[in-house]
């Protein structure tokens, strides 16, 4: 038994029951955990919360057995600008469920939780739908950074030539290779600006290359997905986020070989 203080966000929320709901944590000291916050799924006096998505909360858990309860509840942050905008909802979702299949229950995670409360943030105040798709962009290259298969040093998964000016992505195995290596007619160029930006996050870059971007990191999230064995729970996010940010446009880029 035991009792914690921690900083939280809701991924996500589901009703238990006639007055209870179950919610997914990710929490700054605890990291992802489940807890049950009862009698919240009824207007209650008790609750100044509504345990939703997008707010930062300060929660007081119960812990018993490996299961969390919640205590107490005060609400820090509302990201209302998410909560108010179709658009930002979809990507806010989006962001929690990406986080949601990579976090391992009951690990801390204090960068990814900075990454993820930044990209929150950013996402609450975009100007546009571009600002949006850029929040999603940096917090995917985030993930990957976290989770060992970043692109800091781009590298060709053939020969491991330091890629330079020419770097290709192969849509068929989601890896990049040097002009030596690429497959012709089947691995595509890469701008030099979204290459810099992939590895270092500077420069300019614009709507449409954040999305050839988002695209890439999708590719790259799955095979790092496949290889830590959490497919099963990317292949959900992955279907709407290729909606959300219309990724098909990689594929049909194919066809016509032009630089991305
Ligand atoms: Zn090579």
């Amino acid at each position: 038994m035991a009792y914690h203080w921690t900083l939280a966000s809701i991924l996500s929320a589901s009703r238990v029951g006639e007055k209870d709901k179950r919610l997914t944590l990710f929490s700054r000291e605890l990291g992802k955990v489940t807890a049950v916050a009862r009698g919240t799924a009824v207007a209650s006096a008790k609750w100044s919360t509504s345990f939703e998505p997008f707010s930062l909360l300060y929660l007081r858990l119960y812990e018993r057995s490996g299961f969390f309860t919640v205590v107490s509840s005060e609400e820090r942050v509302v990201y209302t600008g998410i909560l108010s905008s179709l658009s930002k909802s979809l990507k806010g979702m989006a962001i929690n469920q990406l986080a949601g299949c990579f976090l391992e229950p009951s690990s801390e995670e204090p960068g990814m939780f900075a990454s993820y409360v930044t990209a929150l943030s950013s996402l609450n105040i975009a100007a546009n739908v571009g600002e949006e798709d850029r929040v999603f962009l940096n917090f995917s290259l985030d993930i990957l950074d976290a989770l060992g298969f970043g692109l800091n040093s781009l590298r060709c998964e053939r020969c491991g030539e330091a890629l330079g000016d020419d770097v290709f992505f192969s849509t068929a195995d989601n890896a990049f290779h040097c002009l030596h290596c690429a497959s012709t007619g089947r691995d595509i160029l890469i701008s030099p600006e979204l290459a810099t930006f992939l590895q270092n996050r500077q420069g300019s870059i614009d709507e449409h290359h954040v999305l050839i971007g988002i695209a890439l990191a999708l590719r790259l999230l799955r095979s790092a997905a496949s290889k830590l064995a959490t497919i099963q729970a990317f292949e959900g996010f992955a279907k709407n986020a290729a909606t959300l940010f219309r990724t098909n446009m990689i594929e049909n880029n194919e066809e016509s070989q032009h630089e991305l």
